[in-house]
């Protein structure tokens, strides 16, 4: 972040600054075991831990000052705000101002780490750039990432995402976009927004912190797009789709584990995209990164590299080679119908025995249900030798189904995986796929033995 003083922080937090001292900080931290000279500790109260609690160690490790929801009884410079999340988000937005960078927000129901991750490869071959790590979508990691930005920084990558209505808003509204992008609108995270239509006005509050004059990047070919195309009536678009568009795709090869296709835009001619990972939904990811890097004016032969040189995210249709004959495909990041279609569509195209094993979908609320009984329609007729379901509600997904077999619990199918995988002897693919925390990720971790 930039230089400071103290004196100016308790301003943009609007705080109440008392063992007063005149100095300058050049660092933010909410986590005390990190806190080095020069830094400002700032106690975030969350849901398992109270940052209060750590100050001792903040001011042990060398912070200059603590930024804090309640005076703590020490004599240390102390700078009182009301709710100290909020602070943060506000100190990350000057930053965010004084760096001035450009800046792009990646929204939408799935791919936003995908897109995140394809974006921020183009951009990296162009100019110093500054983009979210690993999944720092949120209320915290949003402002942290901000925090990170330089003056050198010439591009910043910002992935924002939300469970509930107005985080959204409140997180672009901090980062002031240049140019936003939403990927898709899914059924994800129902249990938050309740409908499809819940999903699609939460995304589009991305609009509401747009710089004047930005760009707003659209998926053709998603849920919702009438009512957009009403917010965003003066604002500039690109759409993007596999149809004819502003940027769009023909030509396009899915192979087991890379894909190409030939992009269309606007401003330049036809380019041919080498992608060195698996999936139909990666060229659309694709598109989105090609369409937010065409906004930007980024030269064609930097989207190509770029493009060419992407790894898959981990644990995200992650390939791991556990033996000879087998290769696991971990997809044990996170789990909706739409994304099990996607694994679905990958397995297939694998040249072996293939085996789907599918943990519970989170956060569906009351279509809990129905979302599991529609994901055994999808696999009824996959071309996939043997689907397990792991949890409470996949039972559902292989009920009666001749090719599945269900078990209560990942630790219970573990001892019967390790004896199966020991008897293995042909090409084989079996692909865990599953909301996170389900403890498939611990389950490829033992077979791994790592
Ligand atoms: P989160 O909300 O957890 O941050 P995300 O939007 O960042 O998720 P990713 O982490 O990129 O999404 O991908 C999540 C899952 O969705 C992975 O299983 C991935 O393979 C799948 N996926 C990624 N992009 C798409 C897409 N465009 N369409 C469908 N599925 C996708
Ligand atoms: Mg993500």
């Amino acid at each position: 972040m930039i230089k400071t003083s103290l004196k100016n922080i308790s301003k943009i937090t609007n705080g109440l600054f008392v063992h007063k001292i005149c100095t300058t900080i050049e660092k933010i931290e909410i986590d005390s075991r990190k806190i080095t000279s020069k830094c400002l500790f700032v106690a975030i109260i969350g849901k398992k831990l109270n940052g209060h609690n750590f100050f001792q160690e903040a001011i042990n490790k060398g912070c200059v000052a603590l930024l804090v929801q309640y005076k703590l009884p020490i004599i240390f410079p102390q700078i009182i705000v009301k709710n100290t999340t909020t602070a943060l988000g506000q100190i990350a937005h000057w930053n965010r101002i004084q760096t001035n960078p450009l800046v792009i927000a990646i929204t939408g129901s799935l791919g936003k780490t995908s897109v995140k991750e394809m974006t921020a490869s183009i951009f990296s071959q162009y100019n110093k750039t500054l983009y979210t790590k690993h999944n720092f979508n949120n209320f915290i990691g949003v402002p942290l990432t901000l925090l990170r930005l330089k003056k050198s920084h010439r591009f910043a990558i910002i992935e924002i995402g939300g469970n509930s209505p107005g985080e959204i808003s409140y997180l672009s509204k901090i980062v002031q976009p240049y140019i936003v992008l939403i990927n898709n609108i899914y059924p994800v995270h129902l249990e938050g927004f309740h409908s499809l239509l819940g999903i699609a006005k939460a995304k589009q509050e991305i609009f509401s912190g747009l710089s004047q004059k930005g760009i707003v990047i659209i998926n053709a070919d998603s849920n919702n797009l009438k009512l957009w195309k009403k917010s965003i009536r003066n604002i500039k678009c690109y759409f993007f789709s596999i149809k004819k568009n502003n940027i769009f795709a023909t030509h396009i090869k899915i192979y087991p584990n890379h894909s190409s296709f030939i992009a269309h835009t606007p401003f330049f001619k036809k380019i041919l995209i080498n992608l060195p990972i698996p999936g139909y939904h990666n060229v659309y990811n694709a598109l989105a990164s090609i369409a937010i890097a065409t906004a930007a004016h980024v030269p064609v032969n930097k989207i190509i590299k770029g493009l060419s040189i992407i790894n898959t995210p981990s644990k995200r249709l992650e390939f791991i080679q556990l033996n000879k004959y087998i290769t696991i495909i971990d997809d044990s990041y996170n789990s909706s119908n739409n994304s099990i279609l996607s694994a679905i569509q990958v397995l297939e195209r694998m040249d072996g025995y293939k085996i789907l094993i599918l943990g519970d979908i989170k956060e569906l609320g009351r279509n809990t249900i129905s979302y599991h009984l529609n994901v055994r329609n999808m696999i009824c007729h996959a071309k996939i030798n043997k689907i397990y379901s792991v949890g409470y509600y996949s039972k559902l997904i292989t009920d009666n189904l001749i090719q599945g077999k269900h078990f209560n619990h990942p630790f219970i199918m573990l001892p019967y995986l390790q004896k199966k995988i020991h008897h293995i002897k042909k090409n084989t693919f079996i692909l865990f796929k599953s909301s996170r925390n389900h403890q498939l990720d611990t389950v490829i971790n033992l077979l791994l033995k790592r």
